[in-house]
């Protein structure tokens, strides 16, 4: 672009006004404390994280471009296809993305793919990272790609070395061999989403899955829905009650999905994020033994909210990653379409509704990081917060960006609409917003109490 082209309103670089130019001309040492950079964003970002977290940033993004976003549209648009089948695309980009460690990067080599420089890093700021590359270029094979992550999040988090060791390291190793094995997270049950994933009506709720003592372990017996890439997985982590008692005796079980009695009963036809499979799994007397019960008996509850804790930050991601994908379609559009003569974005208040898009999309993923970079025990209000405010405001954003397209943004062919469908998905699992801010409350609680005292609160 030549310097002396510039935006109806705004002087360009070479202009005598403009700090780019006066900048210039200060003293070598009032240089040091004036910036004017012309420089991409996203380049300038990559560049202030830590080194191991830029190189990652940026394969994340060159992964993305290359493999999932010429596949967004087919695979959204793809019929909806029988149990268990994926289409021969999707399938080479899970073997792809398997091979290139995307399905195996929260532990480093020899067991994982995480570079040894990252290991310094909150594994979560990483995930965070990629899913927002993952999620700009296609939500549902982002969707498709990052669950596995969720179903293997709870043999992790177990800290168990034999559930590291036995069951999460040959899962990685066979997705790194080019034979994906991806594992899926099932809690929510036909009966219950929220109140499998918060304490507000798990109390009172009588649990659906079952698993019922027999010799060498358990039988597990009932269904699960909405359990995404249930269709693939070859594992699940499941969350069962043991026979006669409540969800504080929910345990977790690695269950095979080639176990006897374990089937996928359907996909849904959903509105959005289409690439992956919302599957509903029975559980007929499927027999699981005592060495595949991750985290101890009766400690299914915690780990499973460890497991939406560590998760909702990534969740939070898609928002952002959603918001910038239709941010650059909407700038992208303003530059091309001509309205009176000129393009859209020489209107100014075509320039101050592109602002505000720019900055809740920054502001967005600034929250993140920041919450991303400490996140090696992620707090439940923080990762809640997270999770509610960046898909709320990531939802804004693309509706702005509709806005902006207003007929264009109808057609299937500007990616907005489908960006549209995809990102109100992020407001709905993993805990629904509305509950994503109980779960804040919840965990302020006790600063909260006792209700008659008279000390401020203090630390918001
Ligand atoms: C695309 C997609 C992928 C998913 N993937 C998975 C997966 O991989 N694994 C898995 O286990 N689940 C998955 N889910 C399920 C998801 O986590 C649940 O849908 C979500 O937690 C909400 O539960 P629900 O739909 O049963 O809503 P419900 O719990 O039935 O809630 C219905 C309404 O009541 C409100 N509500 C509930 N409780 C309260 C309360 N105490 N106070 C006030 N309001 C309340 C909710 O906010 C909501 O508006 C997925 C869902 C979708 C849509």
């Amino acid at each position: 672009m030549s310097l002396n082209m510039h935006l109806d309103g705004h002087l360009p670089s070479t202009h005598q006004l403009s700090p780019h130019w006066q900048y210039g001309e200060f003293p070598v040492l009032a240089r040091q404390f004036t910036h004017y950079s012309s420089r991409d964003l996203w380049e300038a970002d990559t560049a202030r994280l830590p080194k191991a977290l830029a190189k990652i940033r940026r394969a994340a993004r060159g992964f993305a471009e290359q493999h999932i976003a010429p596949l967004a549209s087919a695979a959204d648009l793809a019929e909806h296809l029988p149990v268990g089948e994926c289409l021969p695309d999707v399938q080479r980009l899970l073997i792809e993305a398997g091979k290139a460690g995307w399905l195996s990067y929260f532990m480093p080599a020899p067991l994982g793919s995480m570079p040894w420089q990252a290991v310094t890093q909150p594994p979560i700021w990483q995930c965070a990272l990629v899913v927002e590359e993952f999620s700009r270029a296609c939500g549902g094979l982002m969707l498709l790609l990052s669950a596995h992550h969720l179903g293997c999040m709870p043999l992790l988090l177990s800290g168990s070395p034999g559930a590291i060791t036995r069951h999460l390291a040959p899962v990685y190793r066979s997705c790194l061999n080019g034979d994906p094995h991806l594992v899926a997270f099932a809690i929510t049950e036909p009966g219950a989403g929220s109140d499998a994933e918060e304490g507000h009506g798990a109390e009172v709720y009588r649990p659906g899955v079952v698993a019922t003592p027999a010799p060498g372990g358990y039988l597990l017996n009932g269904r699960k829905c909405f359990i995404s890439g249930g269709d693939l997985a070859k594992s699940a982590t499941v969350f069962a009650a043991l026979q006669g008692e409540g969800m504080d005796s929910w345990t977790c079980f690695y269950v095979d999905a080639d176990s006897p009695g374990y089937s996928i009963a359907r996909t849904e036809m959903k509105m959005g994020m289409r690439a992956s499979g919302a599957a509903e799994l029975e559980f007929n007397n499927v027999f699981v033994p005592n060495g595949r019960l991750i985290g101890g008996l009766r400690k299914g509850w915690a780990l499973n909210r460890a497991t939406l804790n560590a998760s909702r930050i990534p969740v939070a991601a898609m928002g952002v990653g959603l918001a910038r994908a239709a941010t650059e379609l909407a700038v992208d559009f303003a530059r091309r379409y001509k309205l009176g003569g000129k393009e859209l974005i020489h209107y100014q208040d075509v320039q101050l509704h592109l602002a505000t898009m720019v900055a809740e999309t920054r502001a967005i993923r600034s929250l993140i990081w920041q919450e991303a970079k400490h996140a090696w025990k992620p707090r439940q209000l923080n990762a809640s917060l997270c999770k509610f405010h960046a898909t709320d405001r990531a939802q804004h954003v693309v509706e702005m960006a509709l806005d902006l397209l207003a007929d264009h943004g109808s057609l299937h062919e500007q990616r907005i609409e489908k960006i549209f469908r995809d990102v109100r998905l992020t407001r709905i699992f993993e805990g629904t917003n509305q509950i994503n801010r109980l779960s804040l409350i919840e965990d302020w609680q006790e600063q909260l109490l006792p209700l008659d005292s008279h000390s401020p609160i203090v630390g918001v």
